[in-house]
């Protein structure tokens, strides 16, 4: 047979099969190593009809036995070890933001113990779910009550559901798609109610909203965060007070999405005021959402606090039920939000640290490192990060970044993307930059080697 012969078979299963099973051992599942032996036949099969060299029954049965171990030894594909140096501190792609340490403890905990989830220990029968991170959710935000999502798109939806097929009143200017191409209109009739929009898309006044309401069409006015533009020049909209003092005087519910939602001042650290859930709820909402996985820094999670009755309805909708965090989600919330209730967020809290931290730090990091790199041309540049996730859009904290100078940005930065640990960089003006605000300090060793590969590779 010539190489190019598509006649050509691999060995049948059977052989392939009675080479692997004495090897593996009594406890492995007969049909995981069928499955396994079946797809390294067909792989074979296609290797032959690409005209590659034939593989003996032995050289397939190592094989595998390699796949066999590789899936029970190593974490799945996917879960390659990252390194944001994008500058983009909440980084949707990759997963938004690191936990905290005692998150991350308070959920493997719940993954590998029995907690108590449902059961009410005095008198030993079903109770509330698992109220923790509701209990710290209300403290922290001086709310009636408040409920966990799986996140923040579920709570906005179940929020707009308390509208029935009556009208939800939405401000022209923040009909915004959120991400992935989920936008608010999409929302709102989704979750069953009727969108009425209201102003025009630069300015939107108070008295704009009179009139749907005055007429009994709406039954909720809805604010939404513009959490990933920014408008400028001649703008309006009506300040939180004056459309909750209007929301109370119709009876209808002012429901405020926050998009990322700030548990502390950003104004502290440099950044523009982000409203906190706590300021909204004192200018009259009667409820706010936010995510858990944004600027709160924990697992993800929609967060919604307010009026007790709102809650409660929210709480007996079939809906919830659909939309409810898992135990390992709720118990890390739980152990977020306890850390703001500490005062330690800006110390433990992974997203602050990093909004943190000063510059003079992260270039005394960058010394090293660059040290380490010195016959390779890099250099550091002053430079900015964002907070991105939807958080304080066009805000930007200085920062410090490598440049790495080749012959081609976009080459150098696939690199160091497909390296182990996978280094994510940005390009500007045709150097890549390694952003050390987005890197945690205890990632800077392997950053410098992860560079070193990726640069050196070029070289050879
Ligand atoms: C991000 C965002 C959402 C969606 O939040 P998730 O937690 O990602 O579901 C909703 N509304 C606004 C304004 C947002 O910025």
């Amino acid at each position: 047979m010539t190489p190019m012969d598509g006649s050509r078979r691999p060995p049948g299963v059977e052989t392939v099969l009675a080479l692997v099973r004495p090897r593996t051992g009594p406890d492995l599942d007969p049909a995981a190593i069928l499955t396994a032996t079946r797809e390294t036949i067909d792989d074979e099969r296609q290797r032959l009809t690409d005209g590659h060299e034939a593989r003996s029954a032995e050289r397939l049965a190592d094989e595998v036995l390699g796949r066999l171990g590789a899936w029970a030894g190593a974490p799945p594909d996917g879960l390659v070890p990252v390194i944001n140096a994008t500058g983009v501190l909440v980084h949707t792609n990759l997963g938004r933001t690191a936990w905290p340490r005692k998150a991350i403890e308070a959920a493997a905990r719940a993954a590998a113990e029995p907690i108590l989830l449902e059961l009410d220990r005095e008198s030993g029968k079903r109770g509330a779910r698992f109220r923790a991170a509701e209990e710290n959710l209300v403290a922290l935000t001086g709310a009636e009550d408040a409920l966990v999502t799986n996140n923040n798109a579920a709570a906005l939806a179940l929020a707009v559901g308390l509208a029935r097929r009556r009208g939800v009143l939405v401000s022209r200017g923040e009909l915004v798609e959120i991400g992935g191409g989920v936008r608010i209109p999409e929302i709102v009739r989704r979750a069953g109610a009727r969108l009425i929009e209201v102003g025009t898309t630069n300015r939107t006044r108070a008295a704009d909203f009179e009139e749907p309401l005055a007429e009994g069409r709406a039954a909720m006015v809805l604010r939404v965060h513009r959490s990933n533009f920014r408008q400028e020049g001649f703008v309006e909209s009506p300040d939180d007070a004056t459309l909750a003092g209007l929301a109370r005087r119709h009876g209808v519910p002012l429901v405020d999405d926050l998009g990322s939602g700030a548990l502390l001042d950003t104004s502290q650290f440099g950044l523009a005021h982000e409203p906190t859930p706590r300021e909204r709820l004192e200018a009259g909402a009667d409820l706010v959402t936010f995510s858990g996985d944004k600027l709160v820094g924990g697992p993800q999670a929609g967060l919604v606090a307010g009026r007790a009755d709102l809650i409660a309805r929210l709480r007996r909708d079939p809906l919830a039920r659909a939309m409810r965090p898992d135990k390992v989600t709720l118990a890390a919330v739980a152990a977020t939000l306890a850390i703001y209730r500490a005062g330690r967020a800006a110390l433990d809290v992974p997203v602050w640290r990093s909004i943190a931290t000063d510059v003079a730090s992260l270039r005394i990091r960058a010394g090293p490192l660059v040290d380490d790199l010195k016959d390779l041309r890099i250099d550091i540049v002053e430079t900015r990060a964002t907070v991105g996730g939807g958080a304080l859009p066009g805000e930007t904290l200085p920062s410090i970044a490598l440049r790495l100078t080749s012959s081609s940005a976009a080459r150098l930065a696939r690199r160091l993307r497909l390296g182990r640990p996978s280094v994510v960089a940005r390009i500007e003006d045709g150097a890549v930059l390694l952003d050390l605000r987005s890197v945690a300090e205890s990632s800077d060793e392997a950053l410098a080697r992860a560079v070193r590969l990726a640069m050196e590779s070029k070289a050879a």
